[in-house]
């Protein structure tokens, strides 16, 4: 009960890449970036396990970015044709490749750092790809020309590489959808088919991670626009309830949302989000047992997940690991508080 785990990302050791940014430059070049890559996966599967973390991720440790690191390994997209859009309804500003033709998985994109972190922890490995509406949202498109049919194309490629990677051993593969909470008619209308296509014939465990984004000041403006109670996972929980996709994620630290909305995703697995990254403050056990409890009225605790809200790859390394340890500090005093007490007659 109360497995904890991780939303995906986390920051990279300094020598790797530029600390505290969302799109770092790397720091090595050539081999020595392959195999640097390699040992920081290794590295971030380690500290998470001496966090306590129980379902340990590859930390996306091997990508500048959670969307772009999937495109390396693609036909019908031109990396030099580079153009800067609004993404995210127009939230920030991205240079962006460009889709010229038919998208086309070329071969493995994750299967280095995927086996790397299989072969260095017992633990269930996480690992997460970005959803076919969210790189829809995060490319320009000069060849499908139809965001739903853009989307089906990449939900394919991404469909052979989530295979691949459960054939590699990864027990959950993640989508990140941070696009849902935007265009919440479209995925209504294909953004979840587009997601139950990506996840198609998997028997490992498939999750949905929606967010409200990092803790990067564009994200923190627009969560200011959003008023005093965030309902927007109230239109697409329905949609997820009906899908085939095993986990949901919910930003539940320090957020607007209200946790009874929990209570629309019946029937699923609830990855419930107990740390802030949007804040360098490091929550206490205490604070994480009380965020777990507050899921406790809205669904079995079986199915809870403590989670981060979202990725941590913008955060300080010692920061970032210190949250993790509280989390799964926290879900420990959950656990405890939970089970029958010594005597067996339960603690009430
Ligand atoms: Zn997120």
């Amino acid at each position: 009960m109360f497995e904890t785990t991780v939303a995906g990302s986390l920051p990279k050791p300094l020598w790797l890449a530029e600390p505290e940014k969302l799109w770092p430059a790397w720091r090595l070049e050539g081999a020595a970036l392959k195999a640097g890559k390699i040992d920081a996966t290794i590295l971030a599967v380690k500290r998470q396990e001496d966090a306590g973390i129980d379902i340990v991720s590859d930390g996306e440790q091997a990508r500048i970015h959670f969307v772009h690191g999937f495109l390396a390994n693609l036909d019908g997209i031109d990396f030099n044709r580079r153009q800067t859009i609004g993404i995210r309804a127009d939230r920030y500003k991205a240079e962006v490749p460009t889709v010229t033709g038919p998208i086309r998985r070329k071969g493995s994109v994750h299967k280095l750092e995927a086996s790397a972190a299989r072969a260095h922890t017992k633990r269930k490995l996480k690992f997460t790809l970005p959803g076919p509406m969210t790189i829809v949202d995060t490319i320009a498109d000069e060849h499908y020309r139809s965001r739903p049919a853009l989307a089906h194309a990449f939900a394919a490629a991404l469909n052979e590489e989530a295979r691949e990677l459960e054939q590699l051993g990864v027990d959950v593969i993640q989508f990140d959808e941070p696009a849902f909470n935007v265009y919440m008619r479209d995925v209504k209308d294909w953004g979840v088919a587009a997601l139950e296509r990506a996840a198609e014939g998997l028997a490992c465990k498939t999750a949905v991670h929606i967010c409200y984004g990092y803790g990067v000041k564009a994200n923190i403006d627009w969560k200011a626009t959003l008023g005093e109670r965030w309902r927007q996972y109230e239109e697409t929980f329905p949609a997820l309830a009906a899908s085939r996709i095993d986990q949901v994620s919910l930003e539940c630290r320090n957020s607007h949302v209200p946790i009874e909305l929990i209570g629309l995703i019946k029937g699923k697995d609830v990855l419930v989000g107990c740390i802030d990254v949007a804040s360098n403050a490091i929550e206490t056990p205490e604070e994480v047992a009380e965020t777990i409890r507050s899921a406790l009225p809205y669904a079995p605790a079986d199915r809870l997940y403590p989670c981060t809200n979202c990725g941590m790859a913008p955060m300080a390394a010692e920061i970032a690991y210190a949250k993790l340890a509280a989390l799964a500090a926290g879900a420990e005093l959950a656990r405890k508080a939970l089970s029958p007490s010594p005597s067996g007659r339960g603690s009430g």
